[in-house]
């Protein structure tokens, strides 16, 4: 039983802080590289590819770390509040209002962008090249999660309307499909003035979106049998029930262009957010700063106390 319950666990933290999945994210900070005007642009191309692979350094940390996970989502339903803007944008304010562990319980992401971003601006301004690598991976991370509609809901998993495997199936299978049917860069990154109220933008835009990504696929559902809207891959030696290719492309259709608008959001924010802690930050010049490799210590999921959503 306490194999299974581990199991249960970590599936359900992987649950929370995978949002966009691997792949996506990934390509949503390598993208957001090329938002970026070309003075900028030249150090983040030398590192691209570090940028890029240490975008899910955030995920993986919320297994040895319980204070990652909150960090991913915001939990708006649980509120209670008539509207979204009757919860404080500033952190103190809502401390006051909530109480920092009813915080933490429904998830802070569009507080950790902006305190991601203010580390960003520190590391610029101490040209500290590992830092701004770490925060910058990160920053994109955060401001990629904020993007996901089901991570602003508590039915984040659709297990509330017995849709259990939509929160994959929007953030990961669907881009990992149609992503070369995907076009991303709309423009250069802008300045933010205010990047706390842009996060809660964000995060606003995306809960606006939750009762469509639920309720396409519900009507979808009923037009689709079982044996339809289900196959088997083989991965690992395992057979894993998936959906099948005719339902994703008939829910990529339904959503029109969704995933592939959020994604494209994505890209222009995180952008447009580097850039603008480098501007806060005095615009130093990072020409001198070389290339760097790190190396990681692989994250050993086993050996720690695993905390994730259900137990803070
Ligand atoms: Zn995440």
């Amino acid at each position: 039983m306490k194999g299974l319950s581990i199991i249960i666990s970590l599936f359900i933290i992987f649950i929370i802080c995978s949002s966009w999945g691997f792949f996506a994210h990934k390509k949503i900070n390598e993208y957001a590289v090329y938002t970026l005007p070309p003075t900028l642009a030249s150090f983040y191309k030398k590192n691209i590819l570090l940028i890029s692979s240490k975008a899910v350094d955030a995920d993986k940390r919320c297994y040895i770390d319980s204070l990652e996970s909150p960090r991913h989502y915001i939990d708006i339903d649980d509120y209670n509040e008539p509207s979204i803007d009757s919860i404080p944008i500033h952190w103190t304010k809502a401390k006051e209002k909530y109480q920092e562990k009813q915080l933490l319980l429904n998830g802070i992401v569009p507080w950790q962008i902006s305190f991601s971003y203010h580390k960003l601006v520190k590391a610029f301004k101490f040209k500290d090249i590992r830092q701004i690598i770490h925060h910058s991976a990160d920053l994109g991370h955060y401001i990629g999660d904020a993007h996901v509609p089901l991570h602003t809901t508590k039915n984040y998993n659709g297990q509330l309307t017995n849709q259990i495997g939509i929160h994959a199936f929007w953030e990961s299978r669907l881009p990992e499909m149609f992503v070369k049917e995907y076009s991303f860069i709309k423009g250069p990154a802008k300045f933010i003035e205010d990047p706390l109220h842009t996060s809660w933008n964000i995060v606003k835009q995306s809960n606006l979106l939750v009762d469509s990504v639920l309720a396409l696929e519900k009507q979808l559902d009923k037009s689709f049998s079982k044996h339809q809207k289900y196959s088997f891959i083989e991965r690992n030696n395992l057979l894993i029930r998936t959906y099948s290719d005719e339902y994703a492309r008939a829910y990529h259709t339904a959503l029109n262009g969704m995933v592939e608008k959020r994604m494209a959001s994505a890209i222009q924010q995180v952008g447009s957010f580097w850039y603008s802690a480098w501007v806060e930050a005095g615009q130093p010049d990072l020409k001198n700063l070389q290339k760097v490799t790190i190396d990681d210590q692989p994250l050993d999921i086993n050996n720690k106390k695993n905390m994730g959503r259900e137990e803070l």
